[in-house]
C-alpha cells in the first residue's frame, strides 16, 4: 500500500525509505538500493542460511523516551545475539516498522544513525523491509540473516549427561539496569548505574566468540528470557537435567551491590541478557577457555548436565528457590 500524504513532521512512505533507509542498503549487492520488491542473496554452494526474527515493542522492550539510536541498535543486536549462539556470520537484515503518529523525521533520522553505526560495527547492510502506520505502539521487527560457519550448527538439542554448562559475560546486568531505570539503585554510584543501564539498552552479541566455540559445543542458545528459563529450554529439548551451581553464576559487582543477598536468584531469573549459555563435553573445556582468552569474553563454567529433567539452582548442594523462572510475554 502507498500513501502520498506527507507532512513537515514526517515524510511520506517512499520519501522516508529513500531518504533514511536506502543509504543503509548501499553496498549490499542484492538490495538494489531498496528499489525492488525483494533482495536477492547469492550464497556460496552448500552454505547454510541461518534466519531469525525478533520484534521489540514500545513499553514492552523499550520506552518512547529512550534514545532512538539505542532502540535501533538493540532491535538489531537481539537478533545478532541469536546468530552468535549458533556460530553464524551475519549477512544482513530486514526491517519492518509499524510507526505511530508521534514518530517524526527527527526520530527516524536518529534511529537510522543507530543502525548505520552497528552496520559498520558488524559488517552488515539493510536488505529490505516494510513500513506501515499503526494506531498502536511503535513496533520494530528485525529479521537477521547469517551464514552458518560450523559443520554442525549448534542447537538447543544435543546436551548430554556429563557435559559442562557455561555462560558468557555476567548475568543479571540488564535486569539490574531495568531496575535502576525504574528508580532503584540509590546506593550505587552514577558510574555503576550507568553501566547497568547500558547493559540493558545495548546488548553485546558475542559473535566472534560464538563462531569460535560453535564446533566445540553440544547445545547453545542466547539468554533472552532468563538464565534458568533458557537453560530449561536446552534441558527440555535435549532430554536432560541441568544443575547450576548458584555460587558460580558470574555477577557484575554493581548488580551484587544493588540486589545484596538476593542477587543470584534475581540474576538467574532476569531477562534481556543476550549472553550465550551452552553445554560442551569436558574435553572441550581447554579449547573453550582459549577462545574466551582470545576474544576477551568472560566464559564461566556454572554447572553440569545430568540425567533427568528440569534445571536446579544449587547452593551448597541444596536447591534454591527462584521467584520467577524467566520472562514470558503471556
Ligand atoms: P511492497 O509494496 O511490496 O510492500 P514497499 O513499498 O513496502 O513494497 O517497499 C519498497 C521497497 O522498500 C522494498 O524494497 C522494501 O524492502 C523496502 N522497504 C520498505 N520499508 C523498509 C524499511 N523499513 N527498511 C528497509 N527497507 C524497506
Ligand atoms: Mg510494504
Amino acid at each position: 500500500m502507498t500513501n502520498s500524504r506527507s507532512s513537515p513532521r514526517r515524510l511520506g512512505e517512499f520519501a522516508m525509505i529513500a531518504k533514511y533507509f536506502a543509504p543503509l542498503a548501499k553496498g549490499a549487492k542484492g538490495a538494489f538500493d531498496l528499489k525492488d520488491d525483494v533482495a536477492v542473496l547469492e550464497l556460496p554452494k552448500g552454505a547454510k542460511l541461518i534466519a531469525k526474527v525478533d520484534a521489540v515493542v514500545e513499553d514492552v522492550h523499550f520506552f518512547r523516551s529512550d534514545p532512538p539510536d539505542l532502540i535501533a541498535q538493540k532491535a538489531l543486536r537481539v537478533n545478532l545475539s541469536d546468530l552468535a549462539a549458533k556460530g553464524a556470520l551475519p549477512l544482513g537484515y530486514l526491517l519492518s516498522l509499524s510507526l505511530p503518529s508521534w514518530v517524526d523525521n527527527a526520530w527516524i533520522a536518529a534511529f537510522a544513525r543507530g543502525l548505520a553505526k552497528d552496520q559498520k560495527r558488524y559488517g552488515i547492510h539493510l536488505l529490505g523491509g516494510d513500513t506501515t502506520a499503526t494506531p498502536g505502539v511503535l513496533t520494530i521487527s528485525v529479521t537477521a540473516l547469517g551464514v552458518g560457519t560450523a559443520k554442525k550448527t549448534p542447537r538447543r538439542a544435543g546436551a548430554a549427561p556429563g557435559d559442562l554448562v557455561f555462560v558468557t559475560g555476567t548475568i543479571g546486568d540488564a535486569g539490574a539496569g531495568l531496575a535502576v531505570l525504574k528508580g532503584k539503585g540509590a546506593s550505587l554510584t552514577k558510574l555503576e548505574r550507568d553501566t547497568l543501564i547500558r547493559r540493558y539498552r545495548l546488548p553485546e552479541p558475542r559473535l566472534v566468540l560464538g563462531r569460535l566455540i560453535a564446533p566445540l559445543v553440544s547445545a547453545s542458545l542466547d539468554v533472552s528470557d532468563g538464565l534458568i528459563a533458557d537453560l530449561d529450554h536446552i534441558a527440555e529439548v535435549s532430554g536432560v537435567a541441568i544443575d547450576v551451581d548458584a555460587s558460580s553464576i558470574p555477577l557484575h559487582k554493581a548488580s551484587r551491590k544493588l540486589w545484596g543477598g538476593g542477587a543470584v536468584a534475581k540474576a538467574a531469573a532476569a531477562g534481556d541478557e543476550y549472553e550465550i549459555a551452552f553445554t560442551a563435553r569436558p574435553r572441550a573445556h581447554a579449547a573453550i577457555a582459549a577462545a574466551a582468552r582470545r576474544t576477551k569474553v568472560k566464559v564461566t563454567h556454572i554447572g553440569t548436565v545430568q540425567e533427568g529433567k528440569g534445571v536446579r539452582l544449587l547452593k551448597n548442594g541444596r536447591s534454591v528457590r527462584i521467584e520467577r523462572a524467566g520472562y514470558t510475554h503471556f
